[in-house]
């Protein structure tokens, strides 16, 4: 069991974390889905271990809620090492992030949320402390000016981001494991809902479980907080158990559609059609419609409808396709088709 430690900064706020928490696998055996990432882990922790050596450093990339920081934790207890969390943005100077790593202890893990976000005067330390576990400082200036080298003692970096693209290559290259987190498919989605229940000791019906699994957005944190507003849903207005119709009523209360859409994703694509006739829109001009931060929109908001083909993301801006039209209750769209042509990842 590792000495879970957090430094700074988590993204799901302190209540969500604690909850998160006890949802979370401790094993890679009690991990699902993750594609070949699992085995490859094990690979890598296994030999790590037989050698007393660290394992190699991890970046993972994809959208929130969807296991990264998991995977870091997991990693750390199969290790049997202390895990410490920070995040890119609270590492404001490079004294925070060399006081961190010389508190590092052999093989343990620092894990380093929005590593996107490390400020590059940060960055500059980081290369020299994940190749030769080492860093070099100068302290004074000018003639008393000297460098000082510190031995760190060998750690794995594990690095979370929602964007890879944000990541310089020196950076990138660094980390000898690379992995895209997906969005994860019903048959998981089911598996996850099923552990929920499992954890939190709710009575179900199979279909009622389905239903969660199918509107959770493929993301298992969405999962787990569904059969959280569900079980006080049924607690309150019933006999506490999960049947379809109680889950209908309580994700019908939390504005959950067929197609798992919350209101957020409902309100974004209604403003590119509504206001800006349905595209080619900048994402800013939406952000600033709706008063939401591009960052979150372009993190949380448009993976999935990217995903589920209600978006797409051109070169002109973004577009809300004749599947987002039809979903929302609109004629669908006449246009040119050729607008489609230039998609662009920016
Ligand atoms: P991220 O760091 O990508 O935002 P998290 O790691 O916090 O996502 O995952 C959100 C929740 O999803 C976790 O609290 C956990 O309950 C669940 N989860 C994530 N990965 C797995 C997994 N491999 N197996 C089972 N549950 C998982």
């Amino acid at each position: 069991m590792p000495r879970d430690k957090i430094i700074s900064g988590d993204s799901g706020g302190v209540e969500d974390e604690s909850y998160n928490m006890s949802l979370r696998p401790r094993t890679l055996d009690e991990c699902i889905g993750m594609g070949d990432l699992l085995e490859k882990l094990r690979i890598s922790i296994t030999a790590a271990c037989q050698r007393d050596e660290p394992m190699e450093h991890v970046l993972l990339h994809g959208p929130p809620g969807l296991g990264k920081t998991t995977v870091a934790y997991v990693i750390a207890n199969e290790m049997g090492s202390t895990i410490k969390t920070t995040s890119g943005p609270a590492l404001t100077r490079p004294s925070d992030l060399i006081g961190i790593l010389t508190n590092l202890e052999h093989r343990d893990v620092l894990f380093i949320d929005e590593i996107h976000r490390l400020p590059p005067a940060v960055e500059e330390y980081i290369y020299p402390a994940m190749e030769d576990y080492k860093v070099d400082f100068i302290v004074d200036s000018g003639m008393h000016s000297r460098t000082i080298n510190l031995q760190l003692k060998p750690f794995t970096l594990i690095g979370a981001t929602t964007r890879a693209g944000l990541l310089s290559p020196p950076l990138r290259t660094r980390f000898g494991i690379t992995h895209n987190v997906g969005f994860w498919d019903e048959s998981e989605l089911l598996a996850r809902c099923r552990m929920t229940v499992g954890m939190l000791k709710v009575d179900f019906d199979e279909d009622a479980l389905k239903l969660l699994a199918d509107r959770a957005r493929g993301t298992p944190r969405i999962a787990n907080r569904l059969v959280r507003r569900c079980r006080d849903f049924t607690q309150v207005r019933s006999d506490g158990r999960l049947t379809i119709d109680a889950v209908e009523n309580a994700l019908a209360l939390e504005g959950i559609d067929p197609l798992g859409l919350d209101e957020l994703d409902r309100r974004f694509l209604r403003t590119i059609i509504d206001i800006y006739k349905g595209g080619p829109v900048g994402i800013e001009a939406v952000a600033a419609t709706l008063g939401e931060e591009t960052d979150t929109l372009v993190d949380v908001v448009e993976p999935y409808l990217l995903q589920v083909g209600m978006l797409a993301r051109t070169r002109r801006g973004r577009l809300a396709t004749g599947k987002a039209f039809e979903h929302l209750g609109f004629a669908a769209p006449r246009r040119d088709e050729s607008l489609f042509d230039d998609n662009s990842a920016d």
